[in-house]
Formats: structure tokens, sequence, C-alpha cells
């Protein structure tokens, strides 16, 4: 399927590298675009494989009908005109992981997260615990690691847990893992999909291949997800924040059951909130496939703390606990990490304008005693925290707003980064607006 063709691989990044390489191998002619430059070592590499690397802003022209496959970073629009001339060539587009997929040895497992909110964290907790099994396991996709990265080194029966965002499942078709997680449906990511249905719709697409001998672990507590996935084929095994005998996992008395079974108590659990329970129960569901036992999960939960830039601890300084929530890239996240406190909290936050509201937080600042903001939201923040009465300060940037947070508080309080925008109005992707905050939190701790 992937052999002796013409290739055009649309955005290179990681994935478009990944991708190259591994068909690379396989007698196809690669040519791989970018509107930006690239990693040297990376073009050199790829060319001594056979494949050209092309930089280009607008490389329209450079498809023709003699190609026969085009492959789209996912991050791409659906619509970007050589998408359209390749739909109007009738050439197929496909993205990196239904490569990959073609690519798996028999008899593997695959484990497929997906999700407006928590993908990430359910993603390691299914890794951390598939491992715990003792079972060759892999980690991939949306994550770091393109599933075409990993593809080679899959061995039969080895247990392989992905990250699939809305983007990547646009352009699969046969891909089809074995167990499908959806954590939950909330509006996000409207820009790229238009409306809320169309991104439900692609979310859809982790069960399109599923038969009932296929498992999809379903919220079902979010009403989104309930209603959303009524006429999925697979078989629905449920999770609930609240006591449900019909769904296998849920909390209640303060812990978290299985099959009615009492698993761990949360004060056992390093990580808090009830998104994080949410998140523990996906895994535990789709790992009890696998037999796992409840002294591995509880081994497990008892060291993980979490992932970088997820409501993650820094430091205290002087009485004042610094948390990075960088990866909370909406409004919704930042709920879910204001709910995680009791403490009086001084919360950064700002960035990429996409003209979303912040009104729904207004229910979420009880604990909240003074915003600073920054980055091209400001003035929108401003005026939403003036609404509510919270006290405001605006500064042009995030360290100047951490400096501005520490120099304001008391001792006891929390300071939170959680932006509730994207980061690339001053950054390259949220992972260095989070290493920013914490370079800063470590040089006030020099300074203390
Ligand atoms: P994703 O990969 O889907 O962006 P992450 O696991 O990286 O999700 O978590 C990002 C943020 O989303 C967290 O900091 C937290 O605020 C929020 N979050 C995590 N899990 C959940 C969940 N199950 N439900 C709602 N929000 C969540």
């Amino acid at each position: 399927m992937f052999e002796n063709k013409k290739i055009f691989v649309l955005g290179m990044a990681r994935s478009g590298y990944e991708v190259s390489k591994l068909l690379s191998n396989h007698n196809n002619k690669i040519i791989v675009t970018d509107k930006k430059d690239q990693d040297l070592n990376h073009i050199q590499e790829l060319e001594n494989l056979g494949v050209s690397f092309i930089k280009s802003e607008n490389p329209i022209d450079l498809l023709d009908d003699s190609f026969d496959l085009v492959i789209k970073n996912p991050g791409i629009r659906y619509d970007h005109p050589l998408i359209l001339k390749a739909n109007d060539l009738g050439i197929k587009v496909v993205n990196e992981v239904e490569v990959a997929y073609h690519f798996l040895p028999k008899d593997v497992y695959i484990i497929a997260v997906t999700g407006s909110n928590g993908k990430t964290t359910t993603t390691t907790l299914c890794y951390e615990f598939a491992k715990a099994t003792g079972k060759r396991t892999h980690l991939g996709g949306n994550i770091g690691y393109p599933f075409s990265q990993i593809v080679n080194d899959i061995n039969p029966n080895d247990i392989i847990v992905l990250e699939i965002s809305a983007q990547q499942l646009h352009d699969c078709y046969d891909f089809k893992p074995n167990i499908s997680i959806l954590t939950n449906l909330t509006p996000v990511h409207i820009d790229f999909f238009g409306d809320y249905k169309n991104y439900i719709n692609n979310k859809l697409r982790i069960f399109m291949n599923h038969t009932k001998n296929d498992i999809a672990i379903l919220n079902k507590t979010n009403n989104d997800v309930y209603e959303a996935t009524k006429n999925i084929k697979s078989n629905k095994l449920y999770f609930s924040n609240i006591e449900d005998k019909d769904s296998k996992a849920y909390i209640s008395d303060s812990a978290i059951y299985y099959n009615d079974e009492k698993i761990i108590d949360l004060d056992d659990i390093r990580v808090k909130g009830m998104h994080n329970y949410e998140n523990i129960m996906c895994a535990i569901i789709a790992t009890k496939e696998i037999g796992i036992t409840n002294e591995q999960i509880k081994s497990v939960l008892n060291k993980f703390a979490g992932v970088e830039h997820r409501i993650e601890f820094v430091d205290k300084i002087m009485g004042r606990e610094f948390y990075n929530d960088s990866k909370a890239t909406n409004v919704k996240s930042t709920e879910i990490a204001l709910n995680a406190f009791n403490t009086p909290t001084i919360l950064i936050m700002g960035g990429l304008d996409r003209g979303h509201s912040f009104d729904e937080l207004s229910d979420d600042l009880t604990n909240v005693i003074h915003i600073v903001c920054y980055g091209e939201t400001k003035d929108r923040i401003k005026d939403f925290a003036l609404k509510n009465n919270v006290e405001c300060t605006v500064l042009n940037d995030l360290i100047e707003a951490t400096k501005y947070a520490f120099n304001i508080s008391n001792e006891g309080d929390t300071i939170l980064l959680s932006p509730a925008c994207a980061s690339w109005d001053q950054f390259d992707n949220f992972e260095q607006r989070g290493n920013t905050f914490k370079k800063v939190v470590s040089q006030l701790m020099n300074e203390k």
C-alpha cells in the first residue's frame, strides 16, 4: 500500500521527517515541503535516503497528478490549497498515524486516547500501567514521539499506547485501536474544525472501525460524550465521577471502584483533582483488559506525580507555592486548575487571542485574589476581571507577570500560571512558555 509510490509530504516538523524516513525504505519517491527552515541534519539525513526537501511558502505548483499520495501534517488545515488541489486531482490524503498503522506487525494491542482534555495525562497513565504489567509497551502519537518513529521497534504481542488528536483522526481511514478512550468533549479547536459538531465527528473517528469486540472507554458524566457515542458499534465501558453501578469504574466514598470493587483510596493517589481521577479511571479500565493487578495500579499511583506543564508543582519560595499549568490553553483547563486549589491564588493568564470568552471562569474565581495578565488577550482579561470584582494588573510579558505576582504575594498564596490561551503570540509552544515560567521561579528562588 505504501510501496513504489510517489508521495508528497506536506509539512515536515517531527512527524513529516519520521514518516519520510519510514517510507524511504520502501522504494517510494518522496518530496517533503515546509514553509519554515528545518533542522539541517534532518534534511541531510533525508537526502541521504533519497528524499527531497523543498522549502516553500506555496508548494501548490509542485503537486500534480503524477503523485499517488499526500501525507499531511495534522496541524495543517484540511482546506489548505494544496489539500484542495489533491482532492480535485483524486489523490488520497492521509497522515502519518495512518501510514504507521499499516507497518505494524500482527497481534499488537493498541490503546488509543483522545478527548478535549486529559489526553496526555491519560496516555501517560495507560503507558505506566501497561508497563507495570511487565508487558513490552510503547508510547507514541501526539505526545512527542510520532507513531512512525516507534513503529519499527514494535514486535508481535506488544502493547502500544497512543495519544491521538482530532486533527490526526481527520486523515485516518483504516486505523483501528483495540481500545479507544474518549476522555471528554468540550468545544475547543473550533477555529480548525469550523464548528463543534464537525469537531465531535472527527473525535468519533477513533471508533470508526470498531466492532463489538473492540472497547470504547467513555465518560458517562460528560453529556456530549454520552450523546455522541450512542450509535458507535464498540463494546462501551463507562467511567463516572459519581457512584454509578452501571459504570465499569466510578468514584464512591472517596475511592476509585472498578467492577464494584474498591481499587484505591483517593488519599493514596499523588495527583489531585477530579479530572485526574477521571484520567486514572480510564487507564484502569483499559489496562484491566490486559490483566493489571490492583497492587500494580496502587504502586504506579503512589509514585505518579503528573505530567510536566499540567498543574505541575514548581517550587515553594517564602511560603508561596508556584504551579505551572502552561498546558491550559483553553478556558476549561484553567477552570479545572482553579478548582484544584483552595488557597488564595494569584492567577497569571493571557496569550493568543482567538476571540474566546473568559466568562465561563466567573464561577471559579472564589480563591483568586489577583489576576496578572499579559499577551494579546490582556485587555479583554482585564475587562473580565473588573466585571468579576477581581483586582487585575496588565503587563507586557510572562517574565514581568511572574515577578510581579511574586512581589504582591503573601505567605500561603498560590501563584498559578494557567493562561486559558494558546502561547503562540509570544512563544513557540506551551512547553517553552512553561519553561520560561519555571526559569523565572528558579531565578526568584536564587535571589532569596
Ligand atoms: P491534553 O493532552 O488533552 O491537552 P493534558 O493531559 O495535557 O490534556 O492536560 C491538560 C490540562 O487539561 C490539565 O492541566 C488540566 O487542566 C486539564 N485536564 C486534564 N485532564 C482532564 C480531564 N479528564 N478533564 C478535564 N480537564 C482535564
